[in-house]
């Protein structure tokens, strides 16, 4: 059965998350984004309006909402500032939904309840200053010592590293197993801000996402307890994978949000600006952008849609995000670089938001997979040399 219309849920997820982007994003992300630094008042009034932890189940802090809720946020988040989505892509996306599924009883009470109510903040460390794609590649290392691990290592282009509380971060538990390279040697762990050795600094200088920190964490000798070892030993690769899964369907939906700012901001200036009499809008390969940019968001929107189908039924949907998300991020960039021709002079100054757009729809095509490997994924689907198995488990399905 295939049913397009929103619930009430979902609109008031949707509209819970239009409104806070209106309200307290909207009016300063010139200004952050200028002056490249995040506005300290976002993440205290998204927990405030419940958007940190909705579709997590209410025994855990949220709202039980639907993963379909989870994308429509993320596009309302992105229309107005990448910013925004990124907290719920890896505060929700790549922290939560996992511990949620992986977590045991106790760190689900001590951890996932105090991010679902948004009094902590969490992110993901997988990406290191040698190894981002290639994730076999990363050299943090934690090795067993009594009741902890002793965690040492290096994480680059972690998003919140400056500002989260908790951190989902990867390193190797065996050593013989880091030096064939065999990812079943590697182990995830929550580490909590606080803990001794433990340093984070932010990155400046960035190409886009420039309203959101986005930084590196350093670990001199962390002292991990045993017990913040998430699910089991050497679990740490499919972990980091299932993690993307989720994540990877927040920036797909996120990326439609960008979309649509590009469409209806090009909309509004070429229905204004006029050229030899007219308003450009009505010449025809302004109208191509204007069309590629409505094709973009509908067909990407309708991916979203259908891996946040497969979530809601607790099926496995990796294929299905993949797909959103290259297809999704990719027109976004397409849509920006647009939007910014439809703006001539003006879309090469920030006064007017689609610079920031452009900026910002690079990012999306990097993070969570590059552009090239979901390619290379998809291809490997259809070519059937790469085919999913079922999951020990899977996300727990949740009602529409
Ligand atoms: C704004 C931002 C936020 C981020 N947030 C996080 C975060 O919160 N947590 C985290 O862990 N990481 C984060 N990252 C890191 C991100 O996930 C990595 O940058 C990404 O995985 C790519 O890794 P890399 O940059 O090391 O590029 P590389 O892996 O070095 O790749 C370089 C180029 O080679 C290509 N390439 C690599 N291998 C192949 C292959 N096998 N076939 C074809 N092409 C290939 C890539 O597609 C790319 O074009 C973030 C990055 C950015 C920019």
């Amino acid at each position: 059965m295939i049913d397009f219309e929103l619930t009430e849920n979902q609109i008031a997820v949707q509209e819970m998350a239009r409104d806070l982007a209106e309200k307290v994003i909207q009016p300063t992300i010139q200004e952050y984004d200028r002056k490249q630094e995040a506005n300290p008042a976002i993440l205290p009034a998204m927990g405030k309006a419940n958007l940190l932890g909705f579709c997590i189940p209410e025994k855990y802090g949220g709202l039980g909402m639907d993963y379909i809720s989870l994308g429509l946020a993320s596009e309302e988040l992105e229309y107005v500032d990448t910013s925004a989505r990124v907290i719920l892509s890896v505060h929700i996306g790549l922290f939560s939904l996992p511990l949620l599924t992986w977590g045991s009883e106790e760190q689900k009470e001590k951890y996932l309840i105090p991010a679902a109510k948004g009094e902590k903040i969490a992110t993901f460390g997988l990406t290191e200053p040698a190894a981002g794609t290639d994730a076999v590649g990363i050299q943090t290392t934690a090795v067993k010592d009594g009741d902890h691990f002793i965690m040492n290592g290096e994480k680059m282009w972690i998003s919140l590293a400056n500002i989260a509380d908790y951190f989902l971060v990867f390193a190797w538990t065996d050593l013989e197993k880091k030096k064939n390279r065999d990812h079943s040697g590697l182990s995830a762990f929550i580490v909590e801000r606080g803990y001794d050795g433990l340093t984070t600094g932010t990155i400046k200088g960035k190409l886009g996402v420039r309203a959101g920190n986005t930084g590196f964490l350093s670990f001199q000798d962390v002292k991990v307890p045993k017990e913040n070892l998430v699910y089991k030993e050497g679990q740490g690769f499919k972990l980091a994978m299932f993690c993307l899964d989720q994540g990877r369907f927040t920036v797909a939906a996120g990326s439609c949000g960008l979309i649509r700012a590009c469409r209806d901001a090009s909309v509004k200036y070429a229905n204004e600006r006029k050229t030899f009499g007219v308003t450009i809008g009505e010449h025809q390969l302004v109208k191509q952008m204007i069309a590629n940019m409505e094709a973009g968001y509908e067909f990407s929107r309708n991916l979203c849609f259908k891996a946040g189908w497969l979530k809601n039924q607790g099926k496995r949907s990796t294929r299905e995000t993949s797909l959103a998300k290259w297809i999704a991020c990719r027109e976004a960039e397409k849509a920006a670089a647009d939007a910014v021709q439809v703006f001539g002079a003006y879309g090469f100054s920030d006064e007017y938001p689609v610079e920031r757009y452009f900026r910002n729809s690079k990012g999306a095509s990097i993070y969570e997979g590059t552009r090239e490997i979901h390619t290379l994924v998809q291809a490997d689907y259809a070519l059937g040399k790469r085919i999913d198995k079922e999951l020990e488990r899977d996300l727990p399905p949740v009602a529409q």
